[in-house]
C-alpha cells in the first residue's frame, strides 16, 4: 500500500545430526507500530529537555539532601555557577550570602529547600537575593520547592525553580522611595498647618467664634487623620526596607497597657464604647523586652479597631495574663459583627479592609494590623484573632516573658522617657516655672512657614530667637552671637544638615552647643549618628510633637549648658550598650565620655578635665584589690565618685565614694538625681 514499515528479522540455522546445516529458520515481526512510539518518545525526550534547558526559570533538581542531581542553564546562568560546579551543592549552600528583603542574613532553616524536605509540602514563592561571585552582582530571586514523595513517604527529591525579579525590585524600591519622598514631603507643610491650627485655636492669634472653632476643629481633625496616614506609609516603608529603629528593654506590661487604653479612651469614646481591663496577678508583672513606642502603637491599634467595630455600650474587654511559663498574652475582645471567612486569610496585607468605605466611615488606612504584625514579629512575638461572624472577635499578642536568667544579666533597667511620653500641652508646659528666658535660640530652617511656627512657639515660652534659612547664615549667626540652644533642619537648600551638625561639632565655640534636630528625615539622621547620640539633645520628627519639641528646649536650657561650659563625666564601664545609655540618660546635664577598663581611664583622667566619675567596679581589669589602685590614683585628685555597679559596694572601698547606685534598681530619674545634686553640691562653694 505504498507506506513503509519497520521489520525486525531473526534468523536461527537449523541442523543435522552431523552438524551440517539443514535450514534457517526466519521469523518476522512487524515493528512499525514500537518505532513510532518509540519515536513520539523520544521527541517528547527532546522537547522536555529544551523546555527546561531553554526555559529562562531557574530548574534544579536536588536530592533528599538537597544536593543538587540536574541543574538547567537558567539555573547556572541566575547562580552564576556551570552546570558542573553546581552538581553535588545544594541549591542556594548556605556557603553562598543569601538575604532577606530586609537585608538580612536569610537564616539557613528558612531556605526554601529544606523547608519542603522537612514539612513535605511545596514552599511557594520564597524572595530571595543571592550574591554571585562570578561578577560580583546581586540577583533577586523568586523561589518555589516541591518535594516528590516516594511511596514509603520519604522525600526522595525536590524539584526547585527560581526566576529572575532583580528588575521588578528595582521597580520596587523606585517606588517605595518615590513614597518614602513624597511622604517627607507632606509632612513638611503638614507641620505648619497642624502647627498653626493647634496655635489658632489655643487663642494666639486672637478670640475666635464658636463656628469658626468648629470649622478649625474639622480642619485639624482631618489634618491629624492625613499625618496618620502619612505615618502609617512610612512605618511600612521603613519595615520593609528594614530601617525601623527598635529601642528594645525591659518593660513592665501592666502600665503599658494602661496607658495604651488612657490613650484610646477619647478614640472609643466617639463611638460610645468602653474598655474593660483584667490584668492577672504575676510574680514578676509581666516583663517582656520590647520597644516601648512601638509596642504601645500595636495594642492601641487593636484597641481602636475593637472600638470601631464594637457596637455602642458593649465594653471591650482587654486581658493580660500568661499563656504558659514562657509566654504572655495580651487579648482583646469586642462583639463586634466579625470577621468574615472570605477576609480572613487577607486582614494582615497591607491596605487591607473588609469593607472599603471603612476608610471613609471609621477613618482607617487598612495598614494597621500589618504594621502591627510586623512590629510583634520582630519582638520575637505572634500576633493572631478568633473571631465568629456576629459574635465578636478577639485580637491577641503573644509575647515571650523575660526569663529570670536575661533579667539578671541585664544591667540597667530603667526607663527612657520615649516621645508619646510627653503628652502635655502647650498651656501645661507654659505653666510650668522654667527656665531663663533671656537666652537666645537659633532656629535653622529653610521652611518659612515652619521657621515660623518654631519662631512663635519659642516666643511664647519668652525666648528670643533668631532665624537662618541656609547654612551660610546659620554659620554666620552663630559667627556673630551666643545662642542657648539650636534647631537644625537636616534638609537645609545650600548643604547637607548632617555635614553642618559634624562641623559645628568641631568648632571650638558650638562645639558644646545644644542642638536639636527638627526635620522630616530626623530619624534616618539619628541612624547615621547611632551611638554618638549624646552630642545631640534629640531628634525630633515632622510634624513636630510640640511637647517634646518644648521639653527638648527646656532640658536644654536648665542645665546650664549655656554657659558652653558643660560638666564632664568620665564613665568607666565595658558595656557598650550601657554606655551608650548612660550617655544618652545624661545629655541634658553632662558631657559624658567613656573608657572601657581602669588603665584607659586613668589615662584620660591624666589628659583631660572631668568633673565626676560614674564607676563600675567590675571592670576587666579591676580585681578588688586594683580598684582601690585606681581609686587612690592621684589623677583622680578630688573628682566625686559615683559607683554604678550590679553588686552592693564591698565596705572597705566606699571611703572615697560619693555615692552608689545599683544598677537594676536604679530608675533613671534617679541616676540623673543623683549626679544633678552632686553637681549642685560643688556648685554651692563656688558662687
Ligand atoms: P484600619 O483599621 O486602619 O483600616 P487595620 O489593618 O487595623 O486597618 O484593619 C484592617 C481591617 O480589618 C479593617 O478595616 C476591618 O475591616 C478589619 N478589622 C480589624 N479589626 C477588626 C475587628 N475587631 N472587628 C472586625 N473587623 C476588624
Amino acid at each position: 500500500n505504498g507506506k513503509r514499515r519497520y521489520i525486525a528479522f531473526q534468523a536461527n540455522p537449523i541442523y543435522n545430526r552431523d552438524g551440517t546445516l539443514k535450514a534457517a529458520m526466519t521469523t518476522f515481526q512487524d515493528l512499525t507500530e514500537y518505532k513510532k512510539i518509540e519515536d513520539a518518545l523520544r521527541e517528547s525526550e527532546k522537547r522536555f529537555r529544551l523546555l527546561t534547558e531553554k526555559i529562562t526559570v531557574g530548574v534544579t533538581l536536588n536530592g533528599p539532601k538537597s544536593e543538587i542531581i540536574l541543574a538547567n542553564d537558567a539555573a547556572s546562568e541566575l547562580l552564576g555557577l556551570t552546570s558542573d560546579q553546581l552538581l553535588g551543592r545544594t541549591s542556594f549552600d548556605p556557603a553562598w550570602k543569601c538575604i532577606q528583603e530586609d537585608g538580612t542574613d536569610f537564616p539557613g532553616e528558612k531556605h526554601p529547600l529544606p523547608q519542603a524536605i522537612l514539612t513535605k509540602k511545596p514552599i511557594r514563592n520564597v524572595t530571595m537575593g543571592v550574591y554571585r561571585p562570578k561578577d560580583a552582582s546581586w540577583v533577586w530571586l523568586l523561589v518555589n520547592a516541591e518535594p516528590l514523595l516516594n511511596e514509603e513517604g520519604y522525600v526522595s527529591n525536590v524539584i526547585c525553580s527560581f526566576s529572575d525579579i532583580t528588575e521588578r525590585k528595582k521597580v520596587e524600591q523606585l517606588k517605595t522611595e518615590f513614597i518614602s519622598v513624597v511622604s517627607h514631603e507632606l509632612r513638611t507643610p503638614l507641620t505648619s498647618i497642624l502647627g498653626s491650627l493647634g496655635l489658632i485655636m489655643g487663642g494666639v492669634a486672637g478670640e475666635i467664634t464658636p463656628a469658626t472653632r468648629t470649622m478649625l476643629g474639622i480642619a485639624h481633625k482631618n489634618s491629624e487623620r492625613l499625618v496618620r496616614l502619612i505615618n502609617d506609609i512610612l512605618d511600612i516603608e521603613k519595615i520593609e526596607s528594614g530601617k525601623m529603629i527598635f529601642h528594645l528593654r525591659p518593660l513592665e506590661l501592666a502600665p503599658l497597657v494602661k496607658q495604651a487604653i488612657d490613650s484610646t479612651r477619647s478614640f472609643a469614646d466617639q463611638y460610645g464604647v468602653s474598655f474593660q481591663c483584667e490584668i492577672e496577678d504575676h510574680l514578676d508583672n509581666f516583663m517582656v523586652m520590647a520597644d516601648n513606642d512601638r509596642l504601645t502603637q500595636v495594642i492601641i491599634n487593636l484597641l481602636s479597631n475593637a472600638a470601631k467595630f464594637s457596637p455602642p455600650e458593649e465594653p471591650v474587654k482587654v486581658m493580660v495574663f500568661a499563656l504558659n511559663e514562657k509566654v504572655v498574652r495580651i487579648s482583646v475582645t469586642d462583639k463586634g459583627p466579625g470577621i468574615s471567612e472570605e477576609f480572613k486569610g487577607r486582614i494582615f496585607q497591607k491596605f487591607a479592609q473588609a469593607d472599603s468605605s471603612d476608610t471613609r466611615q471609621k477613618g482607617g488606612t487598612g495598614l494597621g494590623l500589618s504594621i502591627s504584625k510586623a512590629i510583634i514579629e520582630k519582638l520575637k512575638g505572634t500576633i493572631d484573632f478568633t473571631t465568629s461572624p456576629g459574635q465578636g472577635t478577639t485580637f491577641y499578642l503573644d509575647l515571650p516573658l523575660l526569663t529570670d536568667n536575661i533579667k539578671n544579666n541585664q544591667q540597667f533597667l530603667l526607663d527612657l522617657p520615649g516621645p508619646t511620653q510627653n503628652l502635655a500641652t502647650l498651656a501645661e508646659i507654659l505653666q510650668r516655672p522654667s527656665v531663663d528666658r533671656d537666652l537666645k535660640i537659633l532656629i535653622c530652617e529653610d521652611d518659612h512657614d515652619v521657621a515660623l511656627l518654631l519662631y512663635q512657639t519659642f516666643r511664647q515660652l519668652g525666648f528670643n530667637c533668631d532665624i537662618a534659612y541656609s547654612a551660610a547664615e546659620s554659620r554666620h549667626l552663630l559667627e556673630l552671637n551666643t545662642y542657648a540652644v539650636m534647631t537644625l533642619d537636616l534638609l537645609l537648600p545650600d548643604e547637607d544638615g548632617m555635614a553642618l551638625l559634624r562641623e559645628l561639632r568641631s568648632r571650638e565655640k558650638t562645639r558644646l552647643m545644644p542642638i536639636i534636630v527638627v526635620s522630616a528625615i530626623a530619624e534616618q539622621g539619628e541612624i547615621e549618628f547611632n551611638g554618638q547620640a549624646f552630642t545631640v539633645v534629640d531628634w525630633i520628627n515632622k510634624p513636630i510633637d510640640q511637647a517634646r519639641l518644648i521639653s527638648a528646649i527646656e532640658n536644654a536650657v536648665r542645665f546650664g549648658m549655656s554657659e558652653n561650659k558643660r560638666s564632664r563625666i568620665l564613665h568607666i564601664e565595658d558595656d557598650r550598650d550601657l554606655v551608650q545609655v548612660v550617655a544618652v540618660l545624661l545629655s541634658g546635664i553632662a558631657e559624658v565620655s567613656s573608657a572601657r577598663t581602669a588603665k584607659e581611664a586613668i589615662k584620660k583622667l591624666e589628659e583631660e578635665r572631668f568633673d565626676l566619675i560614674l564607676l563600675d567596679v567590675e571592670l576587666p581589669d579591676s580585681s578588688s584589690a586594683s580598684l582601690p589602685a585606681l581609686l587612690n590614683n592621684p589623677a583622680l585628685g578630688t573628682i566625686p565618685v559615683v559607683v554604678f555597679s550590679g553588686n552592693e559596694l564591698e565596705p572597705g572601698i566606699s571611703r572615697k565614694i560619693a555615692g552608689g547606685l545599683i544598677k537594676s534598681r536604679t530608675t533613671n530619674q534617679e541616676l540623673i538625681n543623683t549626679i544633678q545634686n552632686i553637681f549642685n553640691g560643688l556648685k554651692v562653694p563656688a558662687k
